[in-house]
């Protein structure tokens, strides 16, 4: 008996369940295709994670190695429910795994939202991060922002625009984005949080790191920092936050007043309108809040404003629906228990696995999904009885799909080939690499 299984989604849910269906305890044999719609691998660890953080890129050196085995096949540049379908996978395959991550900003609902100088985090990430199916080009028009949220996409957003591009170089940023930032006006990036600063959602090491940044002043608020009883218990509790206390109250001793860039965190901060007209924005309009006791917040009625030219909301990704499969509209993700997909009954659709953050929400790090996908796995593995039964399981049958719709896919070679010339492209500058972002770019080097 030999399983075959499709993956879709060959960020590091899919790549890693793959891997842990390879080397599980079990009777009988393997065989697995990873689809991925873009022409390149590793989902948000290549198109998220900021250039700026190679050491957390280089996990993309482990999931290197599980694809160089040789013992997964790759067909990039194929998207699920276009250029294959459901009903495809079910004449080829016994088993599917939705890997598909959330790639989409969550709605912030204000008013102004809409408004010409508002931008959702993710699109601007897909931007600086290369993203073939993202415009070239970024109107960095503004002197002061306003960035929305408190979890590390927003400090990763608030620091990409605060940072001077130059000291961006050694990264593997496009040319495109570099000139783009280069460009940049700003002098004063405002984050906004609704809650204190001992409730944020970010992590200790990225807060540091916006201290580090060279002619960039941290400005923090001493109003912010009159504690409650439950911020000073989750000090005391909790070793995160107090290292964030500790941060914060570095800052608050610093000097400040000669940087070019300033990067300020205003917390209890309710977001309540992008103030502006179809001309552009003048304003970010919050409501002071104050802590509840509990560990929460409450409005106090105060309406502030700051003048801003731009908002960026970073209030978290969601998931996109998948053709043929169930999907819950209120959080974003496939419906699942523990992997398994779930119909609108509650009940078990056989054959149908998801991982990662379409399985989950887009919440944790990449090492989550390792845990993820071995919850899914030994699902799938203990499933064989519920398994699809494919008319046509022979491995050729795929390629010969592909090619007879005319698909363009790419595969591990060409991958490779991508990789050496992205590579190249970095050499004479003394940079690792230098993406190259258009789609039909990227096909024509994989397929050389
Ligand atoms: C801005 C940002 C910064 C982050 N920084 C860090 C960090 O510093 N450290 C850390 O540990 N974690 C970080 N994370 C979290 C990390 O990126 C996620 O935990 C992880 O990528 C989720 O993995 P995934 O495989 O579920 O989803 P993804 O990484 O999103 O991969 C999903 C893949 O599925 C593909 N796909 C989607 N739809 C289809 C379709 N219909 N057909 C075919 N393929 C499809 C996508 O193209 C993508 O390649 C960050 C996340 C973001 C958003």
């Amino acid at each position: 008996m030999k399983l075959r299984l499709a993956i879709v989604g060959a960020g590091p849910a899919g790549i890693y369940a793959a891997d842990i269906l390879l080397k599980y305890e079990r009777a009988f044999d393997v065989s697995i295709d990873l689809f991925e719609q873009l022409p390149a691998p590793y989902g948000l660890v290549r198109y998220g994670v900021a250039p700026d953080h190679p050491r957390i890129k280089g996990i993309i050196t482990a999931l290197r190695e599980v694809l160089d085995r040789g013992d997964i096949r790759i067909f990039g540049n194929v998207l699920y429910g276009r250029d294959i379908t459901l009903d495809d996978l079910k004449k080829h395959y016994h088993a599917v795994i939705f890997a598909t991550g959330s790639v989409h900003d969550a709605a912030l609902d204000i008013p102004g939202i809409e408004l010409p100088g508002s931008y959702g985090a993710a699109d601007f990430v897909s931007w600086y991060d290369g993203h073939p199916d993202y415009p070239r080009t970024w109107p960095l028009e503004a002197e002061s922002v306003a960035v929305v949220g408190n979890g590390n996409v927003a400090l990763d957003v608030a620091r990409i625009l605060a940072k001077h591009p130059e000291d961006l170089l050694p990264t593997e940023i496009p040319d495109n984005v570099f000139e783009g930032l280069k460009a940049s006006p700003v002098t004063d990036v405002h984050v906004f949080g609704r809650r204190g600063p001992m409730q944020v959602k970010f992590t200790p090491l990225e807060l540091r790191e916006l201290g580090e940044l060279r002619d960039v002043d941290m400005i923090v608020y001493d109003e912010d920092f009159d504690y409650d009883e439950a911020s000073k218990r989750a000090i005391e509790s909790n070793k995160q936050v107090l290292v964030i206390d500790k941060v914060l109250g570095q800052w608050r001793q610093r000097e400040v007043g000669q940087a070019s860039r300033r990067l300020h965190l205003h917390f209890y901060a309710k977001p309540l309108e992008v103030v502006g007209d179809e001309h552009g924005i003048t304003a970010f309009r919050y409501e002071r809040t104050e802590p509840d006791g509990q560990g929460g917040v409450r409005g106090t009625g105060e309406i502030r404003e700051v003048p801003v030219q731009a908002v960026y909301r970073a209030v978290g990704y969601f998931g996109s629906p998948l053709p043929g499969i169930p999907f819950d509209k209120k959080h974003g993700v496939v419906p699942n228990h523990e992997g398994q997909v779930l119909d609108k009954d509650n009940r078990i659709v056989p054959g149908v696995y998801a991982t990662g953050w379409i399985k989950r929400g887009p919440v944790g790090l990449i090492g989550h999904t390792k845990s993820d996908a071995m919850e899914t796995i030994s699902h799938l593995v203990k499933d064989q009885a519920s398994w699809w039964s494919p008319a046509e399981p022979d491995e050729d049958a795929i390629p010969a799909l592909l090619a007879e719709r005319g698909v363009a896919w790419t595969d591990l070679d060409g991958w490779h080939r991508l990789d050496a010339h992205e590579m190249a492209l970095g050499e004479p500058h003394g940079r690792a690499r230098i993406k190259v972002v258009p789609r039909d770019e990227m096909v024509r080097i994989s397929r050389d």
